[in-house]
């Protein structure tokens, strides 16, 4: 199936690592061109001379969470590329796991600078570029199945997904007059640096990932953005689309004589 991918450029931040590198790659092999963003330099710079490999890709390090990065972001890929087409907005960090009683302003704000900020300035910004070069772009957020049931001690993830997870809608109600779309991928458990601490190597046994009894790899993620940064789905729009093997499906069981925890 052709995407209509083919020389449209795109930013991936995030794009050094994890799902944001297998976004970056998906785009590339369907002959985009790519910026990929993300925090450190040195991490930006050996992703991007490994993904030339696959094709035109420029490396840029910015943090989502600063207005000034984000504009100089977008400037400089309109500058090297001639245009933006798609935006996918995937950086993000899992901070401190903190009971909510217990939580600093600091980490809550940290949370949210990342994520929800970081998500607001990218979608901005991509929405004035395409605006004024009247490119009906597409911008693909990453929230997380986290943003619509809760885990101990995430609170200030839970929120700030279920925060972009609206923020997206009101991007596609916003921008859909020049003609942008704006969709979410909440993915489940998928296995990534930052998830290593709390997924067992592969062939170990896991507990609480869904009916397909496994977590997620980043490529099966990539494909869903590929699918909402495509031509393809030109009536898809503000949508949420989780990609979770079934982790949030199916209720867990009743067990009879269990103590309540
Ligand atoms: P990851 O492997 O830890 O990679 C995180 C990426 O974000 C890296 O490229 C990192 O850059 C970049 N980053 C962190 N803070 C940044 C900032 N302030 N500005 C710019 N870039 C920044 O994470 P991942 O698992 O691929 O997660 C990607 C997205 O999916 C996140 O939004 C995450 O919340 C979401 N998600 C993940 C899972 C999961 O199970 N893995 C599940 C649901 C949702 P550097 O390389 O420069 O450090």
């Amino acid at each position: 199936m052709d995407l209509g991918l083919k020389d449209q450029v795109a930013i991936v931040t995030g794009g050094s690592r994890g799902i944001g590198r297998a976004a970056a790659e998906a785009l590339l092999r369907e002959g985009a061109k790519v910026v990929v963003a993300s925090v450190r330099p040195a991490s930006v710079e050996a992703a991007a001379k490994e993904l030339s490999a696959l094709g035109a890709v420029e490396g840029i390090a910015a943090d989502v969470s600063v207005e000034a990065d984000v504009v100089r972001l977008v400037a400089e890929t309109v500058d090297r590329f001639g245009r933006l087409d798609v935006m996918i907005a995937n950086a993000g960090i899992d901070g401190d796991a903190v009971n909510l009683a217990d939580m600093t302003v600091a980490q809550w704000d940290e949370m949210m600078a990342v994520h929800l900020r970081g998500t607001f300035l990218c979608g901005r910004e991509a929405a004035r570029a395409m605006r004024s070069a009247g490119r009906r772009g597409r911008i693909v957020t990453v929230g997380s199945v986290s943003g619509i049931e809760s885990e101990a001690s995430g609170g200030h993830y839970c929120a700030a997904k279920a925060g972009i997870h609206g923020l997206t809608r009101s991007m596609a109600v916003d921008f859909a007059k020049w003609g942008i779309r704006a969709n979410c991928v909440a993915p489940g458990w998928v296995r990534t640096d930052m998830t290593v601490d709390y997924i067992p190597p592969p062939g170990e046994p896991l507990v609480g990932c869904g009916v397909m009894d496994r977590v997620g790899e980043p490529e099966e993620i990539a494909n869903a953005i590929l699918f909402l940064a495509s031509e393809s789905c030109g009536f898809l729009t503000g949508e949420t689309f989780v990609v979770d093997g079934g982790q949030i499906v199916a209720a867990p069981d009743l067990e009879p004589g269990a103590p309540a925890t």
